[in-house]
């Protein structure tokens, strides 16, 4: 039996008292041994990766070799499937799934509300003749398309409960995979999801356009260096960064609970301010949960490779081996959700949340992208010599000059509630977008705007000797870490390190790839211009390259990101800093945004205008959650464990007074005081919150709802938390009814 579930068992015994769950998730922990289910043998992870996936060795095993050859070169060159292909597919796929167990099959796929979703149906189908018994089928029908209901899911306008009918259409560029519970096998299809119009109600159809139009434009640029390149893929390498609670602790805050973060909780004395917890030794509870999801992953052909402790006590990360994006975004969301349920079987909870704790670092999922071709080359790796590899340095520019013309796109796609709490705040990046090239490669560009390819400019692969002759030399890397860019590049490769940790990536990538596409596409129009005047190709390539480096240099920043000499500096520079996420907002449906979404084909207006919708939807929604439990905490939780306090306060006071101590008695009414002040401020913060609520909710403009409620309602949520944190810190802690922050980032 797990934490969690003795947690419960525990309680049924007794009076469901919320007074008591703080205490009973503390006791249930120290008491019991937390029941490990990781057994994980010796197991080779090779002999176990991928073998619940429908991959191309699984697909060699189940498919003819005609229908195979279809599927690698729908998989590998993008080729459009027929139907007759899909039948045979349908026909392999489910002897595979239920060779292997699985009973039902979805269609798994990302509408808007950010996480996945998924409904299942069984391959059995009873037979209408009652003389015969029924079978298992799938058919390429059911593979190909089904038909979930689009008006309840969130669609910012573009469905209505009359004009309901959506479709998932079978993404064939992501294994199908079967997911295992304890008794239940399912074939999971990954999907698209669209209207009965055609538009998309998902984050996935975005997606794989931009993946297709950037792979159209890069293409064309490779050609100026390499005829021979047919194909460009993006590629995505996740980090994702989360927290670990008990799950008795996480049960007794409401606010984690239906929330996510903690809208309450004093700093403890000791946080992150010895820094010993950032690649400490993985405490032995969290490090068998990990075995074990990771177990899970590697099933799944997840390729995880990296595990360690985060900054933040309770903070931890992993990431993947990097795959084509698609499929890398596919494997984040499915990771997210296998964590969640490993955890729970260890009585542990996972947050994804941005910034789950106040005053300690937030959680963010760096994604580290760059393109290559099917040749296999890295088209963001600099070589020996960037200076003078025309090559890299062509790809290298036009993002960097991508980021300079649509950098508050790119904000914007990482615009959400959660992030606002973490970006610019304990080493997160700050919300104004810049690039991080680091000293060398800077010194790269500005040589080569003024005299172009240099002969020799090696990236100088310093050595450092540490004068110790056992320990072997180091070698220094081009460039140095900055974790307070938001953009940085780290070696052949860039690292958006602005985007949540709970987001689906695919807005964030979604806006990445469409930018540079059109930026590529650009590039290659300015210079077959001057090809077209009689320029020859490389000194045009340079000469526009040139103009593009001095286009750019505004954005390009290698120093303290969270600076305050930053801020301002951006500010001269024209950068925009937008705090807020209806103000960041802004810039997905601005003309520029309209213009390249609609001329690449990747979302029109009502596409676009619609995902602007159900984002500043999901922040005043979320916001009006956040304030609804933080009144329903103070009121039951927080007000009366003070009021106890207050109680007991006096009855000491009374007491005092009938020893005459009279002294001591003043000290005791000082202190009641203080707590009753604390007590007054708070009722009266929430008072003044639910007449502002009032005058919010009246607006009729959702813009100016979410504008209002960040400008107007939002304070108060920090406010009164700053009153109940006083309170949390006089009110005797057998009396407060919430697990304090030392309790959920310590127990470990
Ligand atoms: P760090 O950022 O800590 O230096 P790594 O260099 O190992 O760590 O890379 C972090 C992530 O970047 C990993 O997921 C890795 O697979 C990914 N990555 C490495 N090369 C690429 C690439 N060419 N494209 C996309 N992701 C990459
Ligand atoms: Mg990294």
């Amino acid at each position: 039996m797990f934490a969690a579930d003795r947690c419960v068992m525990y309680h049924s015994s007794w009076e469901w008292d919320m007074s008591e769950i703080r205490y009973d998730a503390l006791r249930t922990l120290s008491s019991v041994p937390v029941e490990r289910t990781a057994k994980n043998g010796n197991q080779k992870l090779s002999s176990i990766f991928g073998e619940k996936v429908f991959n191309l060795i699984a697909m060699k095993e189940y498919l003819a070799e005609g229908v195979y050859q279809k599927m690698a070169d729908a998989i590998q060159r993008n080729a459009r499937i027929d139907v007759e292909t899909a039948e045979n597919v349908a026909k392999g796929l489910k002897k595979w799934a239920t060779d292997l167990g699985a009973t039902h099959y979805t269609h798994w796929f990302q509408p808007l509300t950010g996480s996945t979703a998924e409904k299942h149906d069984s391959f059995f189908k009873p037979s209408l003749d009652i003389t015969v018994q029924g079978m298992e089928n799938l058919s390429a029908a059911e593979l190909i398309q089904l038909e979930p209901d689009a008006s309840s899911f969130p669609h910012g306008g573009l469905r209505s409960t009359d004009k309901a009918r959506g479709y998932t259409v079978w993404d064939p560029s992501s294994y199908a995979f079967i997911m295992e519970t304890e008794n239940s096998k399912t074939l999971y299809i990954p999907a698209v999801y669209i209207s009965y119009t055609g538009e998309s109600l998902d984050f996935k159809t975005p997606l794989l356009k931009s993946c297709e139009v950037l792979n159209r434009a890069a293409t064309a640029v490779c050609h100026y260096f390499d005829s021979s390149v047919n194909n460009v893929i993006a590629t995505l390498g996740w980090e994702q960064e989360y927290f670990i609670v008990d799950a008795g602790l996480y049960k007794a805050r409401p606010d984690l609970m239906i929330t996510g973060r903690t809208l309450f909780g004093g700093k403890p004395a000791r946080n992150q301010q010895l820094e010993d917890h950032y690649f400490a030794s993985i405490p032995e509870r969290i490090q068998t949960f990990m075995a074990d999801f990771e177990k899970e992953s590697y099933r799944l052909g997840i390729p995880l490779r990296t595990r360690h402790n985060e900054v933040a006590p309770g903070q931890y990360e992993c990431a993947p081996m990097f795959e084509e994006l698609n499929m890398a975004n596919d494997h984040n969301l499915l990771l997210m959700d296998v964590m969640s349920r490993v955890a729970a079987r260890h009585g542990l909870a996972v947050l994804f949340h941005e910034k789950p704790f106040a005053g300690v670092n937030g959680s963010g999922k760096h994604n580290n992208w760059s393109i290559a071709t099917d040749r296999g080359k890295n088209l963001l790796s600099p070589g020996e010599n960037p200076g003078s590899n025309l090559y890299f340095l062509t790809f290298f520019i036009n993002v960097i000059k991508a980021v300079n013309e649509y950098g508050d796109m790119l904000r914007a796609g990482v615009a959400t509630l959660g992030n606002e709490h973490r970006l610019g705040a304990n080493e997160a990046p700050p919300a104004i977008i810049s690039v991080f090239t680091g000293s060398q490669l800077e010194t790269v560009l500005s040589t080569f705007k003024s005299v172009g390819l240099a002969a020799s400019s090696s990236l100088g692969r310093d050595i450092i000797d540490l004068g110790v002759p056992r320990i072997p030399e180091a070698e220094k890397d081009a460039t140095d870490r900055n974790r307070t860019s938001p953009f940085p590049f780290t070696g052949n490769k860039f690292e958006f390190r602005a985007v949540g940790s709970s987001q689906n990536n695919a807005q964030a990538l979604t806006i990445l790839n469409t930018m540079v596409a059109q930026q590529l596409a650009d590039f290659k129009r300015d210079v077959d211009v001057r090809i077209g005047q009689g320029e020859d190709q490389h000194d045009a390539l340079i000469a526009v390259l040139q103009g593009y480096i001095a286009d750019s240099e505004r954005i390009i920043f290698n120093g303290d990101g969270n600076s305050a000499e930053w801020a301002e500096e951006a500010r001269k520079r024209g950068l925009k800093n937008a705090v807020s996420t209806p103000d960041a907002l802004k810039a997905l449906i601005s003309n520029q945004a309209r213009t390249i979404f609609s001329s690449n084909g990747i979302m029109n207006d009502a596409e676009l205008t619609a995902r602007y919708n159900v984002q500043l939807e999901q922040y005043v929604k979320k916001m009006d959650i956040e304030v609804r439990v933080c009144e329903e905490m103070v009121r039951t939780h927080i007000l009366p464990a003070a009021f106890d306090y207050v109680r007991k306060l006096s009855d000491n006071y009374d007491g005092l007074h009938r020893m005459g101590l009279t002294k001591a008695a003043d000290k005791v009414k000082a202190e009641t005081e203080l707590v009753i002040s604390h007590v007054e401020r708070t009722r009266e913060l929430l008072e003044d919150l639910s007449k502002e609520l009032d005058a919010v909710h009246h607006l009729t403009s959702l813009e100016e709802e979410a504008a209002q409620y960040s400008a107007r309602i939002k304070p108060y949520l920090d406010a009164i938390r700053l009153e109940a944190d006083h309170l949390e810190r006089l009110v005797d802690d057998n009396l407060w009814k919430l697990p304090k922050y030392r309790e959920l980032l310590f127990i470990r």
